[in-house]
């Protein structure tokens, strides 16, 4: 096993690193990082998923190698945006923090042009910078990159796309011809290939997962609506998962700007982040996203690209970006350092042939989920509630001196009546709000999707750690995912209860959100826990056992008939 000290980081770093949660390499750090160690470094064309922990894999070795003995520059770092460009001087900030002799200068466009002049006149060794404000700065003659022995160019493909190509040629012009170019980018389009001939010499190529594919732990879904209702679709989408942490992207400032309006004017946690904005608007935005403080963040992909935030939940794409390699990075954006992730897609039915480009891309398929009903959210959003109020923590101290004069006021209630008012209270919004609402599906292939598409898919085999002892019976666990996941007709195929623990199979086009709906459930007074049993049965075979689940069903149902949905099915070996 590799470790950072095995692969040539001096104690000082790892001591950092490791405080930062750092514990070994990942793949594209234990790559990457022995060539740069080595004296004679070769050029570098690096490509790898987002998420996946590039910036150390160049970062740790130029702190390690800074001569901080002189005061010029020796490491130049661009990439494409300011937040981007921030994001590098902290993380390299940190590998930095016993190495006190390091100076690291940040230089971006929208701030105070004088402070970067000062940070770069204290003798700077290292500079994040992003291109324009670059080349401001050499103008001026205050920065002088003669001496500089690495370029690093992150996110290369977007600073193509932001319109850089030609501050880059002039950048990197002005460093000497035996520097070290580092190419790092989490996808590869053609135009970039070009850049690379141009300026890498002979290059190590690393790359790590497929090129241009999708982390793995990220699923694809997609919603079919009508083009007047996406915004509906993803209100239905933020009120079906309450907990929701995740940005929304949107093809341009002016829908980004909008869909934000109504998010805030309809009483959602949102707000928009694009170009437009004075630096301070937008930090101020990232700063709550960051915190948590915004539950939704609205945003283009100039203004995300890039961008660390940790635990989102989910990706929403309302509109699909024009070009398809955008979407890996919009989708890259969650699901990282191994978590699971959701890349949601609001589409139509004009853009099929879209969607299947970036299937392929991905080279995976995108399920396509029923736009929740209204019943399903208000199912969801009461259970949601009561989760919370099991879970609240009491402040006997500061409610103590209250609650003799609440209980007497509430004296003629009983508790039925009580818990119903309470909920209630909080609510009747959504009830009201879903009352009527009408079901936005667009019929794909003359089926509703909302009525069940999945003969295109199978079943996903699912692990649950109960079982006999447990005095778990097929019908409990039946009712369990009915109960749960708040889904009609979802198809539940084989269950095979064991002693410790049972597998089940329901329609894999809802793996993700059975999943999600036994996230901390309990069964008599035991967490339960629902893991994918099994990816690798081949789809005829799926395609035949829930064929014959489906046959079994009729007489299986009469058993069933006590359970919410007649329509689940439990196969063979279930019910016997
Ligand atoms: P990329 O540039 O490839 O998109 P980042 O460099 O932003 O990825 O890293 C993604 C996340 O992984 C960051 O939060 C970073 O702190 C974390 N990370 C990087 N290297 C490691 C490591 N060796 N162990 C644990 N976490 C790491
Ligand atoms: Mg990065």
């Amino acid at each position: 096993m590799s470790s950072f000290e095995g692969i040539g980081i001096e104690a000082v770093i790892v001591k950092a690193i490791e405080e930062s949660g750092f514990e070994k390499p990942m793949p594209i750090q234990e790559q990457v990082i022995p060539y740069l160690m080595k004296e004679d470094r070769p050029d570098i064309l690096a490509l790898a998923q987002t998420g996946t922990g590039k910036t150390a894999a160049f970062g740790l070795p130029l702190i390690q190698k800074t001569d901080t003995h002189v005061k010029h520059i020796q490491y130049l770092i661009l990439s494409p945006t300011r937040e981007l460009c921030l994001q590098i001087t902290n993380d390299l900030q940190g590998y930095s923090k016993y190495k006190s002799e390091i100076k690291i200068a940040a230089v971006f466009g929208g701030a105070s042009i004088d402070m970067q002049i000062k940070a770069i006149k204290k003798g700077a060794q290292i500079v994040s910078a992003t291109p324009g404000r670059l080349i401001d700065l050499i103008e001026r003659r205050v920065v002088d990159l003669s001496s500089v022995k690495t370029v690093v160019l992150d996110e290369a493909d977007e600073m193509l796309n932001m319109g850089f190509r030609e501050e880059l040629k002039s950048i990197l012009d002005k460093t000497p011809k035996d520097k070290n170019t580092l190419l790092f980018s989490a996808t590869m389009p053609k135009e970039l290939l070009s850049i690379a001939d141009k300026y890498l010499n002979d290059p190590v190529e690393i790359t790590i997962g497929k090129r241009n594919s999708g982390a793995e732990n990220i699923e694809h879904v997609c919603f079919m609506v009508h083009e007047k209702d996406r915004y509906l679709a993803l209100k239905r989408i933020a009120d079906f998962y309450p907990d929701i942490y995740g940005i929304i992207f949107c093809r341009t400032r002016r829908e980004t700007q909008e869909v934000a309006d109504k998010l805030l004017k309809d009483g959602y946690n949102a707000d928009a982040l694009y170009g437009d904005l004075s630096q301070v608007q937008r930090d101020t935005v990232m700063n709550k996203f960051r915190l948590k403080n915004i539950q939704l963040l609205v945003a283009t992909d100039v203004a995300a690209r890039g961008l660390d935030v940790d635990n989102l939940t989910h990706i929403i794409n309302y509109n699909l970006p024009d070009e398809i390699y955008l979407y890996t990075h919009r989708s890259g954006r969650t699901g990282r350092a191994g978590r699971h992730g959701t890349s949601i897609i609001i589409s139509n039915l004009k853009e099929k042939y879209r969607l299947q480009q970036i299937e392929k891309q991905i080279n995976k398929t995108i399920k396509l989920l029923p736009v929740p009903s209204g019943k399903d959210i208000c199912k969801k959003q009461l259970f949601h509630l009561i989760d919370k109020i099991e879970k609240v923590e009491v402040n006997d101290e500061e409610i103590d001196s209250f609650l003799p004069e609440i209980y007497k006021k509430l004296e003629w209630l009983d508790r039925e009546e009580l818990i119903k008012k309470f909920v209630s209270a909080e609510f009747n919004r959504f009830i009201e709000y879903y009352k009527e609402s009408k079901d936005l599906n667009q019929p794909v292939d003359g089926r509703s999707s909302g009525k069940g598409h999945s003969e295109s898919s199978g079943f996903t085999r699912f692990f649950i750690n109960l079982g006999r002892i447990d005095n778990l019976k097929p019908a409990t666990l039946i009712g369990m995912i009915n109960d749960y996941t708040s889904i009609r007709n979802i198809e539940i195929g084989d269950i095979e209860i064991l002693n410790n623990f049972s597998f089940f199979e329901t329609d894999s086009d809802y793996t993700e959100t059975v999943l999600q709906s036994f996230i901390n459930k309990k069964y008599k007074n035991r967490q339960v826990a629902v893991e994918v049993a099994d990816n690798k049965r081949g789809s005829g075979n799926q395609k035949k056992r829930k064929r014959q689940a489906t046959k079994s069903s009729n007489k299986k149902n009469k058993k069933s008939g006590g359970m919410k949905r007649k329509k689940s099915k439990a196969g063979k070996k279930s019910m016997v």
